[in-house]
């Protein structure tokens, strides 16, 4: 692959990865990729008019969002060509009764931990804070976004002279232990007025407005650019902002052509466990598909035809071959970094691919001339799951389970190959190229 090609695209993507700390961001930045490529925004809760060649987007909670084209011919033929993946990241989360001040005067954030975080990984850090808060203006309830992107917060690790055994193994107490550092004590101030008062500071929201936050800690050092030929990326959040950036560029880049109606779905809470009304185990993607067929004038059976012709592509990373740790992956199916997409497979259908999904998705490598790679897990090693699953069994929909091989899974910063991601975006967007 040309290095300039590769150049120019991990610009992009570490572009989005920097800008987009929680799943707000996330959605919110992908909504502006897709109004500068000429799709308009419909509200769930209007009346949708839908017109031959427009192109559309929907967000829900603000951390999830779903774009799809009409184009020509009807979807009780030809399906809809989907691409999914999810918004959110292991994290730590404030929790309401944000702020603690213990007897020694120090002021600490009280926080849970979001999805299946790599614990050690958030000490010695400098983080940053955001999220959405909820405000009142007039008589109206409104969200906004704030991101104050500044080293606010340290999580200290016990020193190893209290602690002798901390190379051995690290477990921590989530309740005790994981709380970070804000600020020294003050006078007259108490409680969640030191958060709060931060907020206002940074972002003008008057303190007295805000009604409920949700408001989560990121890294504050951006992601970057690794290895001897610069062809590695490590940064926060690439599961899986990494795919749905590769799925924006397939989606705007094929805009016009091939499949007629493609989609690009990204879903909050894949983390813990996708059951929430904006994550992948809702109702929301069959509202969506039965929404557009009705609004194409298309019967009950056309659309469950439409359902039944459709396939979906469930993109989430996978794991690479650790180089230090190489008997933790199968003896015969081992992806590896640069490699390409991993096509990810499971008996006991934590992932939900098929003979049939899976060549779907190879036959659009091969007409864009991408490698692929298989995984599966070893039989002594459970492994993860993802959105795929989920899906499949709601909507019926043939899966196929994918995603760029990374290592450091979970951990506040991953890693993974740019190439990987330049070879995925082409996979993407020759399947939404396909006319079906
Ligand atoms: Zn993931």
């Amino acid at each position: 692959m040309e290095k300039s090609v590769e150049t120019e695209f991990s610009k992009g993507l570490l572009q989005y990865l920097n800008d987009s700390p929680t799943a707000f961001h996330a959605v919110e930045n992908a909504a502006e990729i897709l109004r500068e490529n000429g799709f308009q925004e419909l509200r769930e809760t209007d009346e949708w008019s839908l017109e031959k060649g427009g192109r559309y987007f929907i967000v829900k909670n603000r951390s999830c969002m779903i774009a799809f084209t009409v184009g020509d011919g009807t979807p009780a033929e030809k399906g809809f060509r989907i691409i999914g993946a999810h918004t959110d990241s292991p994290s730590l989360k404030v929790k309401p009764g944000a702020c603690t001040v213990t007897p020694d005067g120090y002021v600490k954030v009280n926080v849970e931990v979001y999805g299946g975080a790599i614990l050690s990984t958030w000490f010695d850090r400098p983080l940053a804070l955001a999220g959405r808060v909820m405000v009142r203006e007039g008589n109206a309830l409104k969200d906004k976004l704030v991101r104050i992107h500044k080293p606010v917060l340290m999580l200290p690790n016990l020193c190893i002279h209290f602690h002798r055994e901390v190379n051995d193994n690290c477990s921590y107490n989530k309740q005790t232990e994981m709380l970070p550092l804000l600020s020294m004590k003050e006078e007259g101030m108490e409680g969640d007025d030191y958060l709060l008062c931060l907020i206002e500071e940074e972002t003008g929201i008057n303190k007295a407005d805000i009604l409920e936050h949700e408001l989560f800690l990121y890294e504050y050092q951006e992601g970057i650019l690794t290895g001897k030929r610069s062809e590695f990326i490590s940064a926060s959040r690439i599961d899986d902002l990494a795919m749905v950036y590769d799925g924006l560029c397939a989606l705007t880049e094929s805009k016009d052509i091939g499949h007629p109606y493609k989609i690009l779905a990204a879903f909050d809470n894949e983390e813990v466990g996708s059951a929430s009304a904006q994550g992948a185990n809702s109702g929301l993607l069959l509202h969506i598909l039965y929404r557009i067929c009705k609004n194409l004038g298309l019967t009950e059976d056309a659309f469950f035809r439409a359902v039944a012709s459709s396939i979906f592509v469930s993109a989430d990373t996978a794991h690479a071959v650790h180089p230090n740790y190489g008997d933790k992956h199968d003896p015969e199916c081992r992806p590896i970094l640069g490699g390409g997409p991993v096509i990810k497979y499971s008996a006991s259908q934590r992932y939900s691919t098929t003979a049939f999904s899976a060549a779907c998705f190879m036959e659009a490598c091969d007409r864009a001339g991408v490698p692929w790679q298989k995984f599966v897990n070893r039989n002594d090693i459970a492994g993860g799951s993802t959105i795929g699953p989920a899906i499949s069994s709601l909507t019926t929909i043939p899966t196929v389970d994918v995603g760029i091989p990374i290592l450091a899974m979970h951990s506040v910063r991953e890693f993974g190959a740019v190439a990987d991601n330049v070879y995925t975006a082409a996979a993407f967007r020759s399947y939404y190229e396909e006319e079906g």
